[in-house]
């Protein structure tokens, strides 16, 4: 199914680029050990059975979100598409941070999201801790070849030595200092014999470069702190910086592949693989990296603060709140893990920044379960109807398709009697222009039964309807040779009150009511929408109930899920997906 709203094709320059990269045989003579190491580890190796190599990094320190789906699915994907694999690496640099938790619930969004990094040979789950060893190795390396000192200033001298955009800084007075000298500082950093703050690694490469991130970039610094793998093995911990190319390189990474902001990083990550190639530390071909532009979507926010201050401070009801933009809560939501991969291809990959409209996501999600989510009924807003000329106790089979794209899936079966709920909007006392469905006089008919003609109504002491009055008209049920000896205009749907199921129904809707809520200077939290969750009490259809991860398409209302947290078949709670059409812009509830 596609969408008018379907960008075709999707651009991705990456895939050029990797194709390129493979018809010039550029990775033929790649040696791979099985496992990440250096130099001396994969040369011993045998050739590649990967033709690339792509991964995808997260830090462990929050939950996955939208944004992260893209980067997942372009990392995977393309590793898929190119006969390559995709790594999960943990990021897991700074121990203050992170924590196993988030590291569980990433592996699981990620598996959810339909990817795996297993080949039948390879774990390929990998930490960033466990080359901290290497890592050190290398930049004791890096004080050797002249590349690297250890620093002393405080971080304000440093910061004023570090020049501005426009104009260069001043060498430190302990970059000439000599090697030896570097070398034994860093041996007591890393033993322990010097607090946070108090002196740094720093690469020795041009404090006058336009770019502020070769003026001699800080490698490592003190952090006397526990790590979630490491425990207190290490009180150094390496910049992101540092980190990711070595990382990469160990891994044997092909296509490294980013955001945007890390443009200007690129000639250092450059860099720190040139020298520790030449050293000997790392095998080549060297990866290299490349910026896409971030998933960017309306009405939502991503930034993890803002995120965590959304739960924390009660807004929504948790990581995996069905209005928030999480892998968790779109799945909780009923987003399927197809429909975001949908949207991830869709948007493709390019090279400027843009903000996508939420409803691209909502359409993907109609596109996915529109061929493969049973029809069923619900009454969200009920209102009784009460067919007067039909008996008390007699009850009658009707039937309807499963799904009406898909005849396999067969029929549904369910009773029509006399006592029936109808959503309180098909009944209107005083009807305005252009209404075909229920008011005194006219005639309708209930989907897949009868048609029927509106007798009378009854209302309580507000003035409130609380009953409506019909008749049934008798040879004219749906699928019968007198189907159409009465023609109607309105088609209403209804189930029996006697056998409907009662449920809990939650109606989300946007959580923001600004497309940008955090742009400029914006604050998010004014814009949050008032009505992005309503709770009602409503009916399903007789034998409807699925367990949570499978969706219905309510007709005429939208896309559900039964909460994963809260429903029971006996106790039904259901998530609206999203309604059948965009309706933002007009209604807002
Ligand atoms: P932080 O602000 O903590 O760095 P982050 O969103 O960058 O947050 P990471 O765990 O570092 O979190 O992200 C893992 C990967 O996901 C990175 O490669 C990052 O570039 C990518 N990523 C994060 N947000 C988006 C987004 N909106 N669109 C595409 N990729 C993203
Ligand atoms: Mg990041």
């Amino acid at each position: 199914m596609t969408s008018p709203t379907t960008p075709t094709p999707p651009a991705n320059f990456l895939r050029h680029i990797i194709d390129a990269d493979l018809r010039a045989d550029r990775y033929q003579d790649k040696r791979w050990s099985g496992k990440p190491g250096p130099a001396r580890q994969q040369q011993a190796g045998e050739l590649d059975p990967a033709r690339i190599r792509t991964r995808f990094p997260p830090e462990p320190n929050g939950y996955l979100h939208i944004g992260h789906a893209k980067a997942i699915c372009l990392n995977f994907g393309l590793a898929r598409d190119f006969g390559g694999v995709c790594h999960l690496r943990f990021d897991d640099t700074n121990p203050e941070k992170e924590e196993q938790e988030y590291v569980d619930a990433i592996i699981e969004a990620v598996h959810w999201l339909g990817f795996d990094w297993k080949t039948p040979t390879e774990e390929n789950l990998y930490f960033a801790s466990d080359y901290f060893d290497d890592m050190y190795d290398f930049a004791e390396a890096l004080i050797a070849a002249g590349h690297a000192y250890v620093d002393e200033q405080s971080a304000e001298q440093i910061r004023a030595l570090r020049g501005t955009l426009t104009e260069g800084g001043q060498n430190s007075p302990f970059r000439d200092r000599p090697a030896d000298e570097s070398l034994a500082r860093l041996r007591e950093m890393r033993d322990g014999q010097h607090p946070d703050g108090s002196m740094v690694l720093r690469a020795k490469i041009d404090m006058k470069s336009p770019n502020i991130n070769l003026r001699d970039p800080v490698l490592y610094r003190v952090r006397h702190a526990t790590h979630h793998r490491t425990g207190n093995k290490w009180c150094i911990y390496p910049m992101y910086s540092w980190a990711h190319p070595v990382e990469d390189a160990l891994e044997g990474i092909t296509h490294s592949i980013c955001t945007l902001e890390f443009e200007d990083q690129r000639p250092f990550y450059d860099w720190i693989l040139a020298r520790l190639a030449e050293l000997g530390k790392l095998a080549e071909p060297l990866p290299h990296q490349y910026e896409f532009a971030r998933l960017n979507l309306s009405y939502i926010v991503t930034s993890k603060r803002k995120l965590l201050q959304l739960v924390r401070e009660g807004h929504v009801d948790g990581w995996d709140d069905p209005r928030l933009p999480t892998l968790f809560g779109l799945r909780r939501r009923g987003y399927t893990a197809a429909s975001i991969r949908l949207l991830c291809d869709r948007s493709g990959a390019s090279k400027s920044d843009s903000r996508l409209d939420y409803s691209l996501l909502e359409q993907a999600v109609r596109d996915d379960l529109d061929p493969i989510a049973a029809r069923s009924v619900a009454v969200l807003d009920p209102l009784k109807l009460v067919i007067t000329n039909y008996p008390e106790d007699a009850e009658e089979p009707c039937t309807a398709q499963i799904n009406p794209h898909n005849a396999e899936a067969g029929l549904r079966h369910f009773p029509f009697t006399r006592e029936l709920w109808i959503e309180r909007d098909d009944f209107r006392e005083d009807p305005p222009k252009k209404y075909f469905r229920l008011f005194p006089g006219n005639t309708v008919r209930l989907k897949y039964a009868y048609v029927i003609k509106c007798t009378d109504f009854v209302k309580d002491a507000d003035g409130n309807v609380t009953e409506v009055h019909a008749e049934y008209i008798p040879d004219t049920k749906s699928g019968t040779p007198g189907a159409d000896s009465v023609k109607v205009k309105g088609n209403i749907t209804w189930v029996s009150a006697r056998h409907a199921i009662p449920a809990t129904i939650h109606l989300y809707d946007r959580l923001f009511t600004d497309p940008h809520p955090d742009g400029g200077d914006k604050e998010f939290l004014d814009f949050i929408n008032p009505n992005s969750k309503r709770t009602v009490q409503g009916w399903l259809e007789p034998g409807s109930y699925a367990a949570p991860g499978t969706a219905w398409q309510f007709e005429r209302l939208g896309y559900f899920t039964a909460d994963r947290e809260t429903s029971t078949p006996e106790n039904p709670i259901i998530n609206r997906t999203v309604t059948l059409r965009d309706s933002w812009g007009t209604t807002a509830g």
